[in-house]
Order: structure tokens, then C-alpha cells, then sequence
């Protein structure tokens, strides 16, 4: 079989990874159980956890394709307070879940960049410094991102959401806030910096081909990123990209699709952390465990207090919007042993490549 050849290749080219997103059947699992392999060897069945904190679902961005996109009036906005983050915290640092992940929709005044850096402050000193923290609150200031590592944020996720400047044109204002450029640029200042560094993309856009998800993969191993969260594009009623959810991939495809490309994406990058998002779920329940066996190995449980989780829509049939934390703890858990992974209570977790990647920086 063709694939038999090509997952024997030690780099992929673009028409290879065309190819391998595009293939099916009998190939398909070749594939999954190639990404699978390589994940056994290199990551082992050890699974991390980020608690998942919406902090805030206040943005001033107007991004196409997000439920909390400024311009929506149907949302009810709200933000945490610091006793609410730190309570969360407390909780996913007795249950012993290792870290935590703050997201906020993007804001960037004084007042907020100087709130994140208290509170990171709260948060360390109420969990004895043991949590390690990922912040994913968009695009900021060099000064800023330096301040908050200064406070402890050992991680960032800023997705590029397409690698594709046209494609992210298209799915973005042209009204000098959302620049393709600017976002590359914060990348690379949250690496300078020391971060770990995340990224990634949404799949099954509309507009978006096979082609353009072949140069996401390659765009992620060009800029070396250590962590992945990407998942299926999901629409949203009071988005402007809603008008062209009769042209989108069905969603099993899109489901689908997002498998293909976690798996090829560790094949890619064997010792990257990557994230099995939580928008799969929202079109399997079962979602994302796939995503474990196909190569991803952090789970990001959502401990946002419950009252809240509603008003974070970024897309529809968010799921857990419901539950409590406590739930999801040992949903989580039972799903996870079940497909034969364990979960690494108490640690960081942190990706293997970060390591890698400043041993050789500094040998
Ligand atoms: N404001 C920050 C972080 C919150 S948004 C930022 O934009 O970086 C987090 C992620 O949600 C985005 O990066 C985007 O990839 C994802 N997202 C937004 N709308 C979505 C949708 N309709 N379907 C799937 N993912 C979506
Ligand atoms: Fe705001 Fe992030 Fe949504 Fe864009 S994706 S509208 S920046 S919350």
C-alpha cells in the first residue's frame, strides 16, 4: 500500500501530507496506529490534565468565527473574581491535576494586564507554587507576556488559527486589530521570552483545503512549537461566518479530519505536548479519548465554576456546560483508564520538546 511507504519517510512532504489527510479505510488506521506507536515510544500512556479556567468572556476582538466575539449582543458577559480563580485553582491543585489553564477572551489595558499579574500572584501563594500555569489570553505586549512569566505563567497557547494568511484574513476583521503578522510576532516574543509555546489551528473552516491544513502541520514544525491545541471548527449562530455553514465539511467529516491531523501531527513532532480538544466532544462524546489514541496526551477538564460555563460559548453544543468539576474529575478519569492511559496526578507534565529544544539552545 502506498501508506506503507510513506509512513516509512522521515519527512513529510506537502503532497505526502495531502495524501495522508485525505486517505481512508484501511489506510486511515495505518495511519492512526503508526501515531499511536510513535506516541507509545516517545510519550508513553501518561495522560496530563490542565484545569481549564474561563476567566473572563470579555473580548474586544471580532474574530469571524467566535461565539463571545465583541460585536454579539446575545452574550451575557462576566468575569471571575479572584476568589472564584483561586478557588478553582485550590481545587485542581488538591485533586492533584498538576496545572492549570487560564483563558480569557483578549483584552489589553492597564487595568487587566496589572489584575493577571495580582492574580497570578493569589493563585501561586494559595497552591504553595505547585500548579503549573498555561495563560491563553491573547495577543499582548512583550512587556506584558514578560511580566506574567515573571509571575509564573510557564506556558502560552496563542492559536494561529490558519497558518494561511488569505484563509486568516478572511476569517478576520480588516480593521487593524486582527493582523496575520502580529500574531506570528507574539509567537516569537513568548519564545524569546522562555514560554512554552503553543499554537495551532482550527479545522474544517469554511474556505479552508486540504492544502492549507498540509502547510498548517509544516508551519507548526518550521516555528518548532512545544505544545498543540487544535480542534474542529464549530459554528456559531451569532457569528458572521454562520452564513456558510452549508458549505462546511459535515461534521463527522470534520471529526474526522481533526484525528488525521493529530496523528500526523505526532508522527511530525514525536515529543510535543498535544491537547485533545475539548470541541471534539462536542461531536462525539467520546471524542476525545480518540484524540488520546491518535496521539494527543493533555486533557484540559473545564473548572470553571458551573453558573459560567454557559456564557462561554465560543461554539454550539459546548459540552459540560452543565456539570460540576467534580464530575468531570472522574468522568474524566474512568474514560481515560479505559482506553489504557493513565493520568500523571501531581505533575506538570510539561512538553518533552520544550526541554529538548533548550538543552540544544544551550549546549
Ligand atoms: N481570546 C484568546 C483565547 C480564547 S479563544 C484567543 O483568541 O487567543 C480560544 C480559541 O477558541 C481560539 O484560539 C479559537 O481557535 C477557538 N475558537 C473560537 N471560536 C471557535 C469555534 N467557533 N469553533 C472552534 N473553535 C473556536
Ligand atoms: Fe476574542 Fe479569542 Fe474569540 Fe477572537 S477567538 S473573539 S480574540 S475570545
Amino acid at each position: 500500500m502506498k501508506i506503507d511507504d510513506l509512513l516509512k519517510k522521515e519527512t513529510f512532504t506537502k503532497e505526502d501530507l495531502i495524501y495522508l489527510l485525505d486517505c481512508r479505510g484501511e489506510e486511515q488506521n495505518r495511519l492512526f496506529d503508526r501515531a499511536a506507536e510513535i506516541k507509545a515510544k516517545y510519550i508513553g500512556h501518561r495522560v496530563h490534565f490542565r484545569g481549564l479556567i474561563e476567566m473572563s468572556n470579555i473580548c474586544r476582538k471580532n474574530c469571524f468565527y467566535c461565539g463571545i466575539r465583541a460585536g454579539n449582543t446575545n452574550v451575557h458577559r462576566y468575569t471571575l473574581t479572584d476568589e472564584e480563580v483561586v478557588e478553582a485553582s485550590r481545587f485542581a491543585w488538591k485533586n492533584r491535576y498538576g496545572s492549570i489553564a487560564i483563558q480569557t477572551g483578549e483584552l489589553n489595558s492597564t487595568d487587566f494586564v496589572n489584575h493577571i499579574e495580582n492574580l497570578l500572584d493569589k493563585i501561586n501563594s494559595a497552591t504553595n507554587n505547585e500548579l503549573g500555569i498555561t495563560l491563553s489570553l491573547g495577543e499582548q505586549t512583550e512587556e506584558t507576556y514578560r511580566r506574567w512569566f515573571n509571575k509564573g505563567g510557564i506556558r502560552y497557547l496563542l492559536r494561529i488559527e490558519s497558518s494561511n494568511r488569505e484563509l486568516y484574513a478572511k476569517l478576520h476583521p480588516n480593521d487593524g486589530h486582527h493582523i496575520y503578522d502580529k500574531r506570528i510576532n507574539c509567537l516569537k516574543m513568548l519564545k524569546r521570552i522562555g514560554y512554552q509555546v503553543g499554537s495551532g489551528v482550527m479545522i474544517g473552516l469554511p474556505f479552508q483545503t486540504l492544502e492549507h491544513l498540509a502547510d498548517d502541520l509544516l508551519w507548526m514544525q518550521e516555528i518548532d512549537v512545544d505544545m498543540v491545541g487544535m480542534g474542529p471548527y464549530i459554528e456559531h449562530p451569532d457569528t458572521p461566518l454562520f452564513q456558510y455553514r452549508h458549505e462546511l465539511l459535515n461534521i463527522s467529516e470534520r471529526f474526522n479530519l481533526s484525528q488525521k491531523m493529530t496523528a500526523l501531527l505526532r508522527i511530525m513532532m514525536k515529543d510535543i505536548n498535544i491537547v485533545a480538544p475539548t470541541a471534539l466532544q462536542a461531536i462525539d462524546p467520546l471524542g476525545r479519548e480518540k484524540a488520546i489514541k491518535v496521539g494527543a496526551n493533555i486533557v484540559m477538564p473545564n473548572i470553571t465554576p458551573g453558573s459560567y460555563r454557559n456564557d462561554y460559548k465560543l461554539y454550539e453544543n459546548k459540552p459540560c456546560t452543565s456539570d460540576a468539576a467534580d464530575d468531570c474529575k472522574s468522568c474524566l478519569e474512568a474514560r481515560i483508564q479505559l482506553i489504557g492511559n493513565e493520568i500523571g496526578y501531581g505533575e506538570h507534565g510539561n512538553s518533552l520538546h520544550f526541554y529538548r529544544r533548550n538543552r540544544k539552545r544551550l549546549a
